[in-house]
């Protein structure tokens, strides 16, 4: 990323400090982004809608321990690194603090020029590192599980299919062998839409930012409808959206990707007699956020994040197909603009998906 694109969050309740660490970074990266946080928990708040490049915490602060407010940003976004800065006395506590999740810490009397920008190169160098290498060990475990059990259970089945056929072969049985040629040809073709999420998800790489330009959302919303309208005609399902979408800086192949996981979501996790998919956007000031509302059977609340998980499903095969790849696809999708993405919903009164896309939106990593 060129030190252009930086954005970052300063949490420090004393004015004077905060103020002091933006002009350093200002006089270091004069047109990063700079969002100030005045206790960890507000660092927290910030984070939600924003993936910062770099977090500089002050360690003493009021409010929630910042340890634990460290552990918390940590688990959220296990890639952002996050920097301590420390007050007299307070060196003893590094250990602790790298135990909790910083990346590294600088006392107070030591912020220079020099010392911020190296500090800030080095842990993002690594935490770039650290995200390549767990996406990669993640990508090894998806294939373990995929080979181990998604396609070893319709693989199975036809083979067991092949079985019966071969016995009603010998009853000589028309109905009974067009019925078992019929479920293998779905538990294969099952192979075939997994194999497909799966490429498509793997194929969502970094580099795809340099292929970012500006697009009229309403193109990208348009095309991905297109893709539903199957879907749409057999549920008799309406898919809307607000008229005056915005210009939106993105990889439009991903982005059209995106809505369709989520609009085809929004019809086929629906009981009503007609599905209704509605995309609306909200000017957010840095940040375009976009929402996907069904008035399907909605997600338990307790779900709401594990949901993004890769193979994370709610329901099994005979009840609704799938995957279990469609949103953690959405969520690379997001990470890799630099969004976030998230949903509200009620169990049985439908559920919004929720993305945001940052404005400017780095075009080199
Ligand atoms: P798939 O649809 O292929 O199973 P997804 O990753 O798209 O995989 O979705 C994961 C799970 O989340 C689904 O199996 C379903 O249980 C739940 N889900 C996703 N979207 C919705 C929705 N709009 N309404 C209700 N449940 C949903």
């Amino acid at each position: 990323m060129s030190e252009n694109d930086l954005k970052l969050l300063i949490a420090d309740d004393d004015d004077g400090d905060r103020k002091q660490m933006r002009r350093t970074i200002k006089h270091i990266y004069p047109t990063a982004l700079v969002e100030e946080a005045l206790s960890i928990d507000d660092a927290i708040a910030a984070s939600r809608n924003n993936e910062f490049d770099c977090a500089i915490i002050d360690y003493r602060m009021p409010g929630t321990n910042v340890l634990d407010g460290i552990k918390i940003l940590q688990k959220s976004h296990p890639h952002m690194p996050l920097i301590m800065v420390t007050g007299q006395g307070d060196e003893l506590i590094a250990s602790e603090a790298f135990k909790a999740g910083i990346s590294d810490y600088l006392p107070k009397s030591m912020i220079t020029h020099e010392n911020l920008q190296r500090i800030i190169t080095s842990v993002q160098e690594k935490a770039t590192l650290q995200r390549k290498v767990d996406e990669q060990r993640e990508a090894l475990t998806n294939y373990a599980h995929i080979l181990s059990h998604d396609l070893r259970a319709p693989a199975s089945q036809i083979i067991s299919f092949h079985e019966m056929i071969n016995t009603y072969v010998e009853n000589g049985d028309k109905e009974k062998i067009k019925a078992y040629l019929r479920y293998s040809k779905d538990a294969a073709q099952h192979i075939m839409d997994l194999i497909e999420a799966l490429s498509i998800y793997n194929s969502i790489d970094d580099q795809d930012c340099i292929h970012m330009a500006y697009e009229a959302m309403s193109d990208i919303v348009i095309d991905s409808i297109r893709f539903q309208n199957q879907a749409i005609k057999e549920r008799k399902a309406s898919v809307t959206y607000e008229k005056n979408l915005p210009q939106v800086k993105c990889n439009k192949a991903q982005i059209i990707q995106l809505f369709r996981n989520l609009i085809s979501n929004g019809i086929k996790y629906n009981k009503e007699a007609m599905p209704c998919v509605h995309i609306d956007f909200e000017d957010k000031g840095n940040l375009w956020q976009f929402s996907v509302k069904d008035n399907g059977i909605g997600i338990p609340k307790e779900n709401a994040d594990s949901i993004f998980k890769m193979f994370s499903r709610l329901h099994n095969n005979e009840d609704y197909e799938g995957s279990g790849i469609g949103l953690a696809t959405c969520k690379k999708i997001i990470q890799h603009h630099k969004g976030s993405i998230w949903l509200a919903s009620k169990e049985g009164r439908g559920t919004t998906f929720f993305f945001t896309l940052p404005k400017d939106i780095p075009t080199q990593k």
